[in-house]
Order: C-alpha cells, then structure tokens, then sequence
C-alpha cells in the first residue's frame, strides 16, 4: 500500500435548494505515502474543504475517502474522532495551543487524550528535532509565532501519524520564520518519511513539496511535480488567483 490518502469522486455540496454550494466536485486524486503534497487555488476553490474531507474532519455528500485503506464513509463520529486524535496529525495557521500547558504538556496532548503512552525517546527527538528541546517547561505565551508552530508541529508528529495536514500552517508567520517551518515539514518527509499535506496560497510555501495540486470551482484542474515558486505563481494567474 503506498497511498496514504485515496479520494475517489469526493463530492461536497454545503446547504440544499437554491442556495447549495458544491466546493468539491468528484475529485478524484491519491496522496503517495512518504510525499509532501501542496494544494492550492483561488479562494473559494474548494481548498479546506478538500482538507477536511481528507482528514476526516468532515464528511463528502458523496463518494469514498480512504486513509491507509481505512474508508472512512462507514465511520460514525466516536470512529472518526478516534482516528483525528491516533492517526492523523494538524496543524493550523493559527498554532492552536493550550495556553496554560506547557511545551512538553501541549506536545503530549494527544497521546493522554488517547491513553497512549509516552513514548520518552521518541518524546525527546522529536523536541530535539522542532528545535525545542531546551524550552520543554515555557508556555505558548513566552514563545515567538515560529517557535509556538514548531510546538504544534511537534504535537502533530507524536503520535507517529499516517498524514500530517497543514491548513495555512505558514499563514501567521514573518517570510524568514515561516522558511524555518516549511524546512523542519520538508525535513519530516526527508528523514522520517512522514506524509504531508499543506494547503496554502504561497506559491514559496508550495514550492517546498514534491507535487502541487490546483483546485478551480470544486475540481482538481493541474498539477505540478518538483514545483519552483515561479512555476507555481505562474499557473495561479492562469487560474485567475491573483486577479
Ligand atoms: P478555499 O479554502 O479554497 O477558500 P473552501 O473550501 O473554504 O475554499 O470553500 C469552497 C466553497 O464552499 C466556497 O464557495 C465557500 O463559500 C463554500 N463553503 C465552505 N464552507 C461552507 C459552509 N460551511 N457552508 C456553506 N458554504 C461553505
């Protein structure tokens, strides 16, 4: 099995009658085990959606999601619940921490959430590996936006997720800052064989994965492997993004 994620005619349609909306339109598209992919668009295109539906955060009006084989149609919401907190990883633009937890506590989170164990060595370099290993006992508060995102990356990656979802995960950081963290996600995918999957409309940002994909209206409508910013900047003004 080498696909992480395998979406076959995902639908989404939001509201009913008049003013139904479909932000997925029978995509279609797998999501290679060990790759980093980027999705991109206009806004509107059907970005978050494609992400939710991918992570199991919501449900398409029709068609099948498959996550390492796993089909999460049938799944109730105590079923999906439990495959967001064990098998899949988040991070958000807007960082998401408990303010009142620490670094080492905020990191933890899911495995107490899911009565897993710590395991300590894997706790320590993945620290170590964020960057964070000497700030375990500082809350989010006493750290800068890049630092407070290597937490969360760090968070996402403890319990050894099968895809680890971006959403803006660069969005709120500085250009230099969110170089760090785009390099510390390429390095999940290098040295762990982690898979990612990022939405964002920096075409820098996208220029970091192995494949962009480009959403019109509900629909996969491009894609670009081993992207370049410029390559990448280019076909969003095809898209009419930047209009
Ligand atoms: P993007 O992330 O590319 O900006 P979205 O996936 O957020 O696009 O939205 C795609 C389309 O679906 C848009 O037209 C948006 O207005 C609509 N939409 C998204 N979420 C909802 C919702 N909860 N209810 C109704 N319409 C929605």
């Amino acid at each position: 099995m080498s696909e992480a994620v395998e979406m076959s005619a995902v639908s989404k349609v939001y509201g009913k009658g008049k003013s139904a909306v479909a932000a997925l339109r029978e995509v279609s598209v797998t999501l290679p085990k060990g790759g980093f992919t980027a999705v991109m668009g206009p806004s509107g295109s059907g970005k978050s959606t494609f992400l939710h539906c991918a992570a199991g955060l919501d449900k398409p009006t029709a068609g099948t999601v498959r996550l390492g084989g796993t089909d999460l149609s049938g799944m109730n919401e105590t079923k999906l619940t439990e495959l967001r907190r064990e098998r899949v990883g988040f991070v958000f633009q807007a960082f998401n921490l408990v303010p009142s937890l620490t670094v080492e506590q905020n990191v933890t989170l899911p495995l107490r959430l899911s009565r897993g164990r710590t395991d300590k060595a894997w706790l320590n370099e993945t620290l170590e590996r964020v960057g964070l290993g000497g700030r375990t006992d500082h809350r989010p508060a006493e750290l800068s936006g890049g630092q407070q995102q290597r937490v969360a990356i760090a968070r996402a990656l403890i319990t050894k997720p099968e895809v680890v979802f971006g959403d803006e995960p660069t969005g709120a950081l500085d250009t230099m800052t969110a170089k760090d963290v785009l390099t510390l996600l390429r390095e999940t995918v290098d040295a762990l064989g982690q898979t990612v999957v990022m939405v964002t409309h920096d075409p820098v940002a996208a220029s970091y994965a192995d494949t962009v994909l480009f959403l019109a209206d509900g629909r996969i409508v491009d894609s670009l492997a081993a992207p370049t910013a410029a390559a990448v900047a280019e076909r969003m003004t095809r898209l009419g993004a930047y209009v």
